[in-house]
């Protein structure tokens, strides 16, 4: 492969994460040198690509996971706000992206979905009502609706609600302006971008072996082209490790001291996707359930329409499972090969203090499709077996870290990594990942690039106008009307 010498900034992995970096910073400073390297044949082929992931444009509007109850029953949305401006904000990207004719039709990988929240029994019926209340309260979440009336959810979601007994207590909330996204495509478009209109490539089947110091420029990557076996060293003054679930093992390669006590616990996932025609048609939204008292929230079940291949799909799930591989096209051995001696505490501390989460993984790998059924049955309860099958979803490895008090602990979110003078950055974890992919790469260009952020700050605030800003009713009211009536939302 023609590699250059020396590059500004090299991108580890072909997902969602690189691409968003790679186009934020040519478009900030389209001088910049930078290599995009994939192992694969093709980009977006682990977690970004579409049957890997829930599509679910993550903003907070259904999954309760995000509005913890607290000790004196008051509802926290905080973290709900957050995700919310994330989520919006890459809106904005690709809104910019479409006004600029970069993207041509956003409908290709957008959709509106409406956003449900669905749970059973009084007291999961009163914490949504709870919720509803404090959203209403937010300008973010004003347009919420709430019902405790089969008759009313029979029209959100037929499926959910045929063959129930009207005295059954359950209580539902709806958010029109939800989303469906097909991470995939939107991969494929912003490295179509950057191939196009920067001159950046992807290089394909070209893994990462190591990334060591190198006293003249910062740091040499040694390069493995995967169809001849010949070894490439490139230099570069960046080097970003968004190889997704693989990111862990290449961080504990380099010599940075930010990268202690990190380790990783791999989650893999499985769908029920539905192959009646008939069902289909009848489902129109994404409805979001709350997780079981102590399972994690990875494992909250949802009924969702997707579209992936040109073609409107449903799925339940996705189960969680547990594979020591840390990659859908990785190895048995990746879990053993994390274990080392900086994260040997962390690892067990946080294995003693989330042994529920170690017994819920255990039993969804033990669970049987007539077990998954069983758990479809609770949404919808005539679902037939010959209507389901059972499909591989995504790999995902949250983050273990050192903890002042239990020696260590899981986290479920993401978290950039970054040595003193960022010139290695790494993203860990996964969720909620994806949708949130612009507001994490710009975290990462603040400590690569900081001097690039401050000469384009104008610039940047055309691109993503919540950037840095505090976002009020008007600021927030305003872009979500453009940026959607851009996207066709
Ligand atoms: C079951 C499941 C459901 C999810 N649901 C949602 C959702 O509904 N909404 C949402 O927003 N997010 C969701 N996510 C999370 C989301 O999919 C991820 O956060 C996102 O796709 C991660 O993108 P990435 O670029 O970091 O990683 P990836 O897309 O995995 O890309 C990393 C790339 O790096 C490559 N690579 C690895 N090692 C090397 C190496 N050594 N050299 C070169 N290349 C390498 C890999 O082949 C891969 O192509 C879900 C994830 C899973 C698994």
């Amino acid at each position: 492969m023609n590699f250059e010498k020396e590059y500004d900034l090299i991108c580890v992995g072909g997902g969602i994460m690189s691409a968003n970096l790679a186009l934020l910073a040519k478009l900030l400073d389209p001088s910049l040198k930078i290599l995009i390297l994939e192992r694969l044949d093709g980009v977006a082929l682990e977690s970004s690509a579409a049957w890997n992931n829930a599509g679910t444009g993550h903003s907070a509007l259904c999954e309760l996971n995000y509005c913890p109850e607290k000790e004196n029953g008051d509802i926290a949305i905080n973290k709900a706000i957050d995700i919310c401006t994330q989520f919006e904000t890459s809106k904005q990207f690709w809104a910019y992206l479409s006004e600029n004719g970069l993207i041509k039709n956003p409908k290709d990988f957008v959709m509106p979905v409406q956003h449900h929240s669905w749970v059973l029994g009084k007291e999961n019926s009163d914490y949504l009502e709870k919720r509803f209340h404090s959203f209403k309260e937010h300008f973010m979440f004003d347009s919420i609706d709430f019902t405790r009336d089969i008759g009313k959810m029979k029209e959100w979601f037929p499926l959910i609600t045929k063959d129930r007994d009207e005295d059954e207590i359950m209580a539902a909330s709806k958010i029109d302006r939800g989303t469906e996204v097909n991470y995939g495509i939107l991969t494929d478009n912003l490295f179509k971008i950057l191939n196009d209109e920067f001159d950046t490539p992807v290089y394909c089947n070209s893994e990462v072996l190591d990334i060591d110091p190198d006293p003249d420029i910062d740091w040499t990557v040694e390069v493995k082209n995967t169809k001849t076996g010949t070894i490439n060293n490139v230099d570069a003054k960046h080097v970003f490790i968004g190889a997704g679930g693989g990111s862990l093992l290449l961080l504990q390669k380099v010599e940075i001291e930010e990268k202690e006590g990190y380790g990783g616990f791999p989650v893999s996932g499985e769908w029920l996707v539905c192959k009646n025609e008939g069902l289909i048609k009848q489902h129109e939204a994404k409805v979001y359930s709350k997780a079981g008292i102590g399972d994690p929230p990875m494992s909250t079940p949802h009924l969702d329409t997707r579209y992936i291949d040109g073609k409107k799909q449903l799925m339940f799930g996705p189960f969680a499972g547990f594979s020591p591989k840390f990659l859908k096209e990785g190895s048995n051995f990746d879990l053993f090969k994390s274990i080392q001696f900086d994260n040997i505490s962390p690892m067990l501390g946080a294995f003693w203090h989330n042994l529920p989460l170690t017994k819920y993984l255990v039993e969804q790998v033990l669970m049987s499709k007539d077990d998954r059924m069983e758990s479809l049955r609770k949404f919808m309860k005539y679902a037939k077996d010959e209507d389901w099958e059972v499909v591989k979803a995504g790999q995902r490895v949250q983050i273990i870290k050192k903890d002042e008090f239990e020696g260590g602990k899981l986290q479920f979110g993401t978290e950039v990594i970054s040595s003193k003078n960022g010139s290695v950055t790494c993203l860990l974890g996964a969720s909620p990942g994806a949708s949130t992919a612009t507001s994490i790469m710009l975290n990462v260009l603040e400590k690569a690039f900081p001097e690039i952020l401050e000469k384009q700050k104008e610039l940047l605030s055309e691109i993503v106008p919540f950037y840095n800003k505090t976002i009020n009713e008007k600021l927030f009211k305003s872009q979500l009307k453009r940026v959607n009536n851009t996207l066709g939302l």
